[in-house]
């Protein structure tokens, strides 16, 4: 098959045709050199058509119930308020296990089939900050044919929270009821950065129960300090399997997004985040021009295994590297 030209990615993003969307992310996703010129050309011009959506990143660990909450929710959006969503992931392989944690089974079973829903996996697992950074291009693109909401999964491993933190406007923590120490299963940090907490499968009798869990986390939120955006996250009972609760946590979604747009709140998150992105894309971009350094490349291998061998240390390699990186360079 041929591939687009810029112009034919371009008219087809524009256009909301899922399939040109999707050999576009394709494009960005892509490691070829070859390709990135195209890529950024095409994110360049689209780049005036972003930026409406209502972005909100999904956490909790893997049967919290991200991809049921995800599916019920979607429906929501694309059935109940007519509105088209994009769903994308940030999965990260782990240094410890090598592989996606949230797997290659069929999630999301209804939405799927859903016309007005676009799903895309997460891009080729590797280092956070290049999925990441895929992920972020990917959503641009999606704004940019025509989906109003997007919605990011990500599953807590290493910094990924704090990267989907970083590209959404509302931060949900999925979790479930518990035995009372809930709190200590919660990676610490991650208090700070939500928006929102939901406790799932308040449904078959477990209702009480998370109605509980709901109160605990309430009354551990109130302790922290008031936010200086005014926002006071919220904790609901939801279950994402019957759809109870989840309207209007959509709906709380909503009046985060009135309430901050009204105080100018909103905005400067937006913008401060497209600073860290700025930041973010000079440390990979520096990054990869010293790796793909022809002379470092040749004394890395070398470096590396007397740092291995305990013959050099971490801090002399890489002071070594670096200066002759910049003498180099100067
Ligand atoms: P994820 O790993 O966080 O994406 O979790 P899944 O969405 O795959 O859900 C894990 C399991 O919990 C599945 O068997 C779901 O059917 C079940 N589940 C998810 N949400 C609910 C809920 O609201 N109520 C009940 N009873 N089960 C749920």
């Amino acid at each position: 098959m041929q591939r687009p030209s810029s112009r034919q990615y371009i008219d087809g993003i524009l256009r909301g045709d899922h399939v040109v969307l999707a050999q576009a992310i394709t494009l960005i996703e892509s490691e070829l050199p070859a390709d990135a010129s195209l890529a950024a050309e095409v994110l360049d011009t689209v780049l005036p058509h972003t930026g409406k959506g209502q972005r909100v990143g999904i956490t909790g660990v893997p049967g919290a119930g991200k991809s049921t909450l995800i599916d019920t929710l979607g429906m929501h959006l694309v059935r109940d308020r007519r509105q088209k969503v994009a769903v994308l992931t940030v999965d990260p392989s782990s240094p410890i296990s090598h592989g996606s944690i949230l797997g290659d089974k069929t999630r999301m079973e209804r939405l799927a089939l859903e016309e007005d829903a676009f799903i895309r996996p997460s891009p080729a697992r590797g280092h956070l900050g290049g999925v990441a950074r895929r992920t972020r291009e990917t959503m641009l693109l999606c704004e940019a044919a025509g989906y109003q909401n997007v919605l990011v999964e990500t599953v807590g491993v290493g910094q990924s929270e704090t990267a989907v933190r970083s590209m959404t406007d509302f931060f949900l923590l999925l979790t479930l009821a518990g035995a009372g120490d809930e709190l200590q299963g919660i990676k610490r940090g991650i208090i700070e950065m939500i928006d929102g907490m939901a406790v799932n499968k308040a449904d078959s009798g477990n209702e009480a129960n998370a109605e509980r869990t709901r109160m605990m986390f309430a009354n551990a939120l109130h302790l922290f300090p008031a936010r200086p955006d005014g926002w006071s996250p919220q904790v609901t009972t939801i279950s994402a399997l019957t759809g109870k609760g989840v309207p209007e946590l959509w709906e709380t979604i909503l009046r985060h997004r009135a309430q901050l747009e009204a105080n100018g709140f909103f905005a400067q998150r937006r913008k401060l985040q497209a600073l860290d992105w700025m930041r973010e894309l000079i440390s990979i971009g520096l990054e990869d021009i010293f790796r793909t350094d022809r002379d470092i490349a040749a004394r890395l291998p070398k470096m590396e295994s007397e740092v291995k061998e305990g013959r050099t240390s971490a801090f002399a390699a890489a002071r070594e590297l670096l200066a002759f990186f910049r003498n180099k360079n100067t």
